[in-house]
């Protein structure tokens, strides 16, 4: 089937590019291969405790938090606030309202984006004649790309589709393996990149934190140190977790992304934790006398890609050296720093997947180039702020710029 635009994959990035198309592109083609029907997981570890890749309609946007980093720093592909503060509010129009962008902190919103169902009412929308463009939901995975200066063509399991452009977005892991098969063999690297979040210490005496309250999710201040190292965050220290350290040895066993951990923490009966676990979710029991900081922050280079079972193996010595980099920066005075340095958990913000040179000499993701990649594997710097949304921005603004390119 023929197409003006062709984007491969469901996720965040994947949205922000149909939307992008959308609001420049009024009339034109649109095919979404959304992947695989079958819904796997991949993980970082062979205890399959914390994940790393989902192969499945909406990606790991069907899983994801929905965290959003307020400060405004590090956008990438040079998107402005004002267009940042106009996608977030497509989502979130109360808390828009109240977002003050550039102060350092995040919202979590009571309803994460959904990429699956924004995308099929996209789809619906559509069907109604209501939308700019003619969105086609093909629930296939991409088996092979090729291009010529005509345009890309895009094989799946009911044939072949051609485009003037094709907007892959795969995911961190499976971008890179789509195109090694026929595109770009060199560009796939054997190192990726994350955050890690770990544990500093404990302060005493803070005031609590500032939460804002609106119609669509928590506003929540956090803090960077002066050199930008890395995102605090206060959280209540009350029950077992006022020792120093327990709080991290606990979610070390668990592997528990925080959030989603309420369910599984209840079951467990840890009272710190399910205190933590409500003040990250719903804001409360914020004015404790202790609270624990802990920090995310960027580990370059962090894992091996592997195979099976060890799909990435960390590299122990690159995670430490960022957290003790996150220790070292971190702006807390009379803190007591954790006596348990070597614990950290994967932030799941796995990027930097593609070598950016191999791919430019393959004639991918030049300006004029029928392959575009919009998704975290080639984003190689994502500063210590939550990044998904912000990717999903530049996919957004990337796609809504194009129009002149194509033309
Ligand atoms: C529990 C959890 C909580 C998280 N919380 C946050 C948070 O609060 N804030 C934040 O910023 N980030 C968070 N993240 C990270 C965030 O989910 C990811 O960064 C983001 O979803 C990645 O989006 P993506 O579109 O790049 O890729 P993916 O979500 O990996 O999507 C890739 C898509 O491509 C499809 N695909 C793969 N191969 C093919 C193929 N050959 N052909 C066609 N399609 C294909 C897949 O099926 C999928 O639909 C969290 C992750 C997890 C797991």
């Amino acid at each position: 089937m023929d197409f003006d635009d062709i984007v491969v994959g469901s996720g965040l990035a994947a949205l922000g590019a149909v939307k992008g198309l959308m609001s420049s592109k009024p009339g034109r083609r649109v095919g979404v291969l959304c992947g695989p029907s079958r819904n796997e997981f991949f993980y970082y570890n062979a205890g399959r405790t914390v994940p790393c890749a989902f192969l499945g309609e909406g990606g790991l946007g069907s899983h994801w938090h929905g965290v959003i980093p307020t400060g405004g720093r590090h956008n990438f592909g040079g998107a402005d606030d004002a267009s940042f503060s106009a996608l977030f509010a497509q989502f979130y129009p109360q808390a828009a309202a109240q977002l003050k962008l550039g102060e350092p902190g995040f919202f979590v919103p009571w309803r994460a984006i959904r990429p699956a169902a924004e995308l099929q009412k996209l789809a619906n929308l559509h069907t109604d004649g209501r939308l700019g463009v003619r969105l086609t939901l093909i629930r296939e995975a991409a088996l092979d790309l090729s291009f010529d200066e005509r345009g890309a063509s895009v094989s799946s399991s009911s044939g072949a589709h051609r485009a003037s452009r094709v907007w892959v977005a795969a995911g961190a892991l499976h971008t890179p393996a789509l195109l090694a098969k026929s595109l770009a063999p060199r560009a796939p690297r054997t190192l990726v990149s994350d955050h890690a979040f770990c544990y500093i210490g404990q302060v005493d005496g803070q005031a609590a934190p500032r939460i804002v309250r609106t119609g669509d999710g928590l506003l929540y201040p956090a803090r960077y140190d002066a050199a930008n190292v890395a995102l605090y965050t206060l959280r209540p220290a009350a029950f077992a977790f006022r020792r120093l350290d327990h709080g991290i040895e606990q979610r070390a066993v668990f592997g528990l992304p925080t959030g989603n951990a309420v369910a599984k923490i209840t079951r467990r009966m840890s009272p710190g934790l399910l205190v933590e676990a409500f003040y990250n979710r719903f804001g409360f029991f914020g004015g404790t006398r202790t609270h624990s900081v802990y920090a995310q922050t960027p580990a370059i280079d962090a894992y091996e890609l592997g195979s099976g079972d060890q799909l990435l193996r960390p590299v122990a010595g690159r995670i430490r050296s960022a957290t003790d980099a996150a220790r070292a920066a971190q702006p807390f005075a009379n803190l007591r720093m954790s006596q348990r340095p070597e614990l950290a958990i994967p932030g799941i913000h796995l990027h930097h997947t593609l070598d950016l040179k191999a791919l430019a000499e393959a004639g991918i993701n030049t300006p004029d180039s029928p392959v575009q990649v919009i998704d975290a594997s080639v984003l190689t710097d994502i500063g210590p702020d939550h990044h998904s949304f912000k990717m999903m921005l530049s996919a957004h603004a990337r796609a809504a710029s194009s129009h002149h390119a194509s033309h």
